[in-house]
């Protein structure tokens, strides 16, 4: 077991090394997901258009192409299985009596998972399963898709009840795979890495293109190693922990046969913490060979923030400082090549070949 002197004291998700599996799905364990599509009493599934009057349609692009993408930022390790359900169930109220707009209470969101929750209710026990997605038909006023995390507190309907639910929306047609995969790493404890609260344009000045926590459509979606290895989807052994002051030398694994390390973390205060950790063109990364192809990013991790409250800060590297805080997610300047550097609160990191030399100085 690595130790890893950082703590968490944000009451919401967080960066906490240990996920609290009371609220979350345990990542470790295996996972039974029930997908179920539903339409309304004024917006009937056989009145829309092909393809979206039938299930396939959903399947595809969430059910397949989410197992897909979760594969992806697991590294193959999730045991996640989805059972979709063979046709549509008509919700008891009209879309808009529901009232899913883009920012919802706890309330509105509850009402309408139990709702859906008891229209399957003859058919599925969601006591079966450990995920609950539910999937709208196109056209109905369902734009966006918030996820409850709170399985010690489940949603209760008449008749069956969910404590992990993703009720999808319209950015499902665009994102597809990849939204179910940002909001799976909700269930599965992960926080926000965007902003909820900004400047106009400043939505992803922390996080930048890096993790599809932040963007989904950043340049480099797959997940921060330190979300995969919190998970358990990395080995200890390719993670080091660097504590107290000096020079260091970590030997990196830039493929999967080489030996090294893919994450080095690196304590500064009780609450507050660096990561390094390579990142390479391949996968959900491909983009990346637009910026060099192969190297390492640098990033500050706050245990007193939540997530959407800027818990996780991507540092510019050496020659871009001016961007500290202001990433632009479509711009990237945070990756880290073969003799270049980057430098934040005492701590400096140089990339030389398959070694990464690290200093660490007290601020
Ligand atoms: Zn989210």
């Amino acid at each position: 077991m690595v130790e890893f002197k950082f703590k968490q004291t944000a009451p919401w998700l967080g960066m906490g090394q240990k996920i609290d599996t009371e609220y979350s799905a345990d990542a470790r364990a295996k996972l039974r997901a029930l997908m179920i599509f539903v339409d309304f009493p004024n917006c009937r599934a056989c009145d829309a258009e092909a393809p979206y009057n039938g299930t396939t349609y959903y399947k595809e692009i969430l059910a397949e192409d989410g197992l897909r993408a979760m594969a992806a930022v697991s590294d193959g390790r999730i045991d996640l299985t989805i059972d979709c359900a063979d046709g549509w169930y008509t919700m008891p109220k009209d879309d808009a009596e529901y009232k899913m707009e883009r920012v919802i209470t706890y309330e509105i969101h509850a009402a309408y998972i139990a709702d859906a929750c008891d229209v399957c209710a003859d058919d599925y026990d969601l006591d079966d399963y450990d995920i609950f997605y539910v999937v709208p038909v196109k056209g109905s006023a369902v734009p966006y898709s918030p996820t409850l995390v709170s399985r010690k507190y489940p949603v209760c309907g008449q008749r069956n009840k969910s404590g992990l639910c993703v009720t999808f929306g319209a950015d499902m047609h665009f994102r597809k795979g990849l939204l179910l995969a940002h909001e799976t790493g909700h269930i599965l404890g992960l926080p926000d890495y965007y902003s909820y609260q900004c400047e106009r344009g400043g939505d992803f000045a922390k996080c930048g293109g890096w993790s599809l926590m932040g963007l989904i459509e950043g340049f480099a979606p797959d997940w921060f190693l330190y979300d995969k290895w919190r998970l358990g989807f990395v080995p200890d052994e390719r993670v080091e922990v660097l504590d107290g002051i000096g020079e260091f030398e970590v030997k990196l694994a830039f493929a999967d046969e080489d030996e090294g390390k893919t994450l080095v973390l690196i304590p500064a205060e009780e609450t507050r913490a660096y990561a390094v950790e390579v990142r390479m063109a391949s996968g959900l990364d491909e983009k990346l060979a637009k910026y060099g192809g192969r190297g390492i990013i640098l990033y500050e991790m706050d245990g007193t923030r939540s997530g959407g409250y800027d818990c996780l800060n991507v540092i510019p590297k050496a020659g871009s400082e001016e961007f500290y805080g202001k990433l632009n997610a479509r711009e990237c300047r945070e990756f880290v090549l073969d003799g270049e550097s980057v430098s934040h609160g005492g701590v400096t990191v140089t990339l030389e070949g398959e070694t990464a030399k690290i200093t660490i100085e007290r601020e």
